[in-house]
């Protein structure tokens, strides 16, 4: 098997802002595996909050020879070793991972979702995402997002308030709310909730910052909604002690080196009786599908990404009635958009 990878560079279709960070343009490492004339696609999109550049990327990816492997079907082995070259670098595995499984589904002639005994009928809605904007930037965005039937709102800036008012002047739709560690107390946070209980919110995503475990058990014991984890958790080692602290947690491709241990996350959340949602940061259809191929297994899905961003260089997902509708075509099912789309 041979390994090659580029970086392109991502524009967001609007900047777009959440509690303390704002992203315009951002550069993706993608990657392509390839054995007996298929290629499988990968994407490693750095996750700004966990320390991970494309420079550590391609570096990473430097260092891997799969050349040692024979075929795509020695995929445990293959991302064991993977896993052993760097306690980090969740997203350049990733990468590795997502293009294992869309190598072997083509080698194969089977979609992804078939490996994980997925159900595609059973795909959640997805969410659409609104970063912190001003009123007029979240009317314009709400226009252009008709397709989706769940909102999810970015707050923990100065005017949450507003922000969450000016969304229902325009739809009533269900919300979500991500506060990307913003709320700085737990007092703070709990008011919030309780005013959000009352505006069709669903669940609240990672309302104080990661370190602070103990004041979001205090949280979650007198919280009216989900409080999800996400900066809090990254892979399947964190899930044990998010218990006393929440009653889900969200899975992404780029913090949990891919589609085989997103799945034993979820599997393990069943276990212990927590809830999953599936997200993403800002990545193309190429990492997208791969998290939608396991996303009937969650009880939430927030994969919005293609449809945040200017250039994806792969056709954008299937959406119907607010939902990604998985396509039987082998692999990921991927539709390469760029002509100039080749590693080299
Ligand atoms: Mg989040």
């Amino acid at each position: 098997m041979k390994l090659d990878f580029k970086i392109l560079c991502l524009r967001k279709k609007y900047p777009f802002t959440i509690s303390g960070h704002t992203t315009t343009v951002y550069p993706v490492v993608f990657v392509q595996i390839s054995h007996e004339g298929q290629v499988g696609f990968g994407e490693a999109c750095p996750g700004y909050y966990f320390d991970e550049t494309v420079e550590k990327i391609v570096t990473f990816l430097d260092l891997l020879d799969l050349q040692q492997f024979k075929n795509p079907d020695q995929i445990e082995a293959i991302l064991e070793y993977v896993d052993s070259k760097d306690a980090g670098c969740t997203a350049a595995k990733a990468s590795i991972d997502m293009a294992l499984h869309d190598l072997q589904g083509k080698l194969k002639q089977k979609p992804c979702y078939s490996f994980f005994s997925v159900n595609p009928d059973g795909m959640p809605l997805t969410s659409y995402t609104l970063g912190m904007d001003t009123p007029d930037m979240i009317r314009k965005k709400l226009s252009e997002a008709s397709g989706f039937k769940i909102i999810k709102v970015k707050l923990g800036g100065a005017d949450d308030k507003g922000i969450i008012k000016t969304v229902r002047e325009e739809t009533a739709l269900p919300i979500t709310v991500d506060a990307n560690q913003g709320w700085k107390s737990k007092e703070e946070a709990l008011e919030m909730i309780h005013w959000l209980n009352e505006q069709n919110v669903l669940f609240i995503e990672q309302p104080m910052p990661k370190e602070n475990w103990k004041e979001h058990g205090w949280l979650k014991a007198r919280s009216p909604l989900p409080i999800i984890a996400d900066e809090a958790v990254l892979r399947l080692r964190d899930i044990e002690r998010i218990n006393d602290s929440y009653d889900g947690f969200n899975i992404k491709m780029v913090k949990c080196t891919g589609m085989r241990e997103g799945y034993l996350m979820i599997q393990r959340a069943k276990e212990l009786g927590l809830k999953t949602m599936i997200g993403c940061m800002g990545e193309s259809s190429n990492s997208i599908l791969a998290a939608a191929s396991i996303a009937p297994l969650c009880d939430w899905v927030d994969l919005d990404s293609p449809w945040l961003i200017a250039d994806n260089p792969f056709e954008d997902p299937d959406l119907k009635e607010g939902k990604i509708i998985l396509s039987d075509r082998p692999g990921l099912g991927l539709i390469t958009r760029n002509r100039s789309y080749h590693a080299s």
